[in-house]
């Protein structure tokens, strides 16, 4: 299927295949001809599945029909609104409208707190067609009268799950309010809880409901690694991995903002670059930190969750976790940074005993025993592969031993390394490097349709070439 098949117009295809894509994505094969027919919409999907494309092309078509090129700003009324729950996401959402509107005269911007909302107001009294917004900054709009909502044609909330979890719901309701009961509206979520259900009941009017993803379901195109090892070794681990994929750029997620400053300020130390990203830092700071890496100027970014929500992130290969999120959920958006659009991933854990019950969490929550690899020099505390039993020992003792760890972690699926190096040289240096390792290629990826979706080359943008795993190829060259 192409996307003329799917009924855009001229502009539209001509922005589509600027953008190099080739072919619509299931969401967008779906959405497409629905929010072209007018209808709401319901749509299940998660970041990664190309679903920005699936309502922001359709909304301009509709959008379309009545634009017009005066300057004046009473001929550019606010006609589309579009809230996202985070900064970065309404930003990048706002990038797209721009890269699908670019042969159309559609106005957009995007409006999102922490900066001075004067600008923002500059801008909206220019006449914006499409407003992609935060719901907390648009209601200051609303309440400083800088933004008329009375026109809205069409509404989307994307990632609504997020919405609810970051408290945003009460904004949403009230902003619902303000809207012409007659408009087009459009919910995306990656999650259907009760309340999402109850919020699509109270928003859409007889949604057709489209769905591309199972809920929790994670990219079949990633494959996981856990690394167990100790608490204390962690950051040499995550320094060795980085060394030994010097190309590679990767998105390391921790819990806590210090920490994130910390574990950059490590790295940079030991000569690697990298830059954090939490929601400490000023908009203009995490605005630049993310071009930055979006660009490839910055080859390691370590950030928290909330600030690498809806991250959209061209061609990223790893995602590690150096602490394993508290909330199983939060593992599949991590990971959701990788492994896009039918893109090859990794996500790669580095486990310490103390979280081992978050990993059993995550592992139940995405159905999949996630293959265990202890690495050579850096081990994990005595009690890593002990059952979480009542009454386990937390000494060392006999499971502390290099044979019991390899046999449980091969019990669970894992391919031991410290046994089979077939003693060329020591396997492991100094400073904790295996230099004994011959290339290995990556954990083949959940699901066989992986690869061949790849082969088949539904990501243009992306070389296609074989992404060596991680730890793989420990050869120096
Ligand atoms: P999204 O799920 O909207 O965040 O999109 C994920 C990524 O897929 C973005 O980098 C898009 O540029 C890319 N993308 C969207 N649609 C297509 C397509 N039809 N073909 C290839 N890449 C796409």
């Amino acid at each position: 299927m192409s996307f003329a098949d799917l009924g855009l117009i001229p502009e539209l295809l001509r922005a589509v295949a600027d953008a190099g894509y080739t072919e619509p994505t299931p969401i967008q094969a779906q959405a497409i001809p629905v929010v072209l027919g007018g209808a709401d919409l319901m749509g299940g999907a998660q970041t990664g599945t190309g679903k920005t494309a699936g309502f922001t092309l359709p909304l301009l078509q509709r959008l379309a029909r009545h634009a017009n090129t005066s300057t004046s700003p009473a001929r550019h009324q606010t006609r589309a609104l579009i809230l996202a729950p985070t900064r970065e996401l309404a930003m990048q959402v706002e990038e797209s409208v721009k890269t699908y509107s670019k042969h159309l005269p559609l106005r957009s911007t995007c409006i999102y707190g922490g900066v001075d909302m004067n600008a923002q107001i500059a801008e909206l009294r220019r006449g914006i067609e499409i407003v992609v917004a935060t719901p907390g900054r648009l209601l200051d709009h609303v309440q400083q009268k800088t933004i008329q909502l009375g026109q809205v044609e069409m509404l989307v909330l994307d990632e609504a799950d997020r919405m609810l979890d970051m408290g945003f719901i009460p904004d949403i309701r009230r902003i619902l309010s303000l809207l012409p009961a007659a408009r087009q509206s459009l919910l995306f979520s990656a999650t259907f809880s009760d309340e999402i259900k109850k919020l699509a009941d109270q928003m859409l009017k007889n949604p057709q409901l489209i769905e591309v993803a199972r809920r929790n379901q994670v990219s079949e195109t990633i494959g996981h690694r856990v690394h167990p090892v100790s608490a204390g070794l962690k950051r040499n681990l995550l320094a060795h991995i980085l060394r030994h994929e010097p190309d590679a750029q990767v998105l390391v997620f921790v819990d806590t903002k210090f920490g994130c400053s910390r574990l950059a300020h490590f790295l940079n130390r030991h000569g690697i670059r990298a830059d954090a990203i939490h929601g400490d830092k000023g908009q203009a700071q995490r605005t630049e930190t993310l071009e930055s890496f979006k660009s490839g100027g910055t080859r390691v970014l370590v950030a928290t969750d909330v600030a690498a929500r809806g991250l959209d992130i061209d061609d990223l290969p790893y995602v590690i976790n150096f602490e394993l999120p508290h909330t199983a959920e939060d593992y599949v958006h991590r990971i959701g940074r990788t492994g896009r659009a039918g893109r090859q991933g990794n996500a790669v854990s580095l486990v310490c005993a103390e979280e081992k019950h978050r990993l059993a969490e995550i592992e139940k929550l995405i159905k999949l025993t996630i293959p265990q690899e202890v690495v050579p020099g850096f081990d994990p505390e005595a009690d890593f592969f002990e059952a979480p039993a009542r009454g386990r020992r937390r000494s060392g003792g006999a499971d502390a031993s290099g044979e019991a760890r390899e046999r449980k972690a091969s019990d669970r699926g894992a391919k031991p390394r410290g046994g089979a190096t077939g003693g060329k040289r020591p396997a492991v240096a100094a400073d904790g490097f295996d230099f004994s390792k011959p290339y290995e290629p990556p954990a083949p990826p959940v699901g066989a349709a992986a690869g061949a979706s790849d082969a088949e080359g539904d990501s243009p943008k992306r070389p296609q070439r074989p992404i060596p795993f991680l730890l793989g190829g420990l050869g120096r060259k």
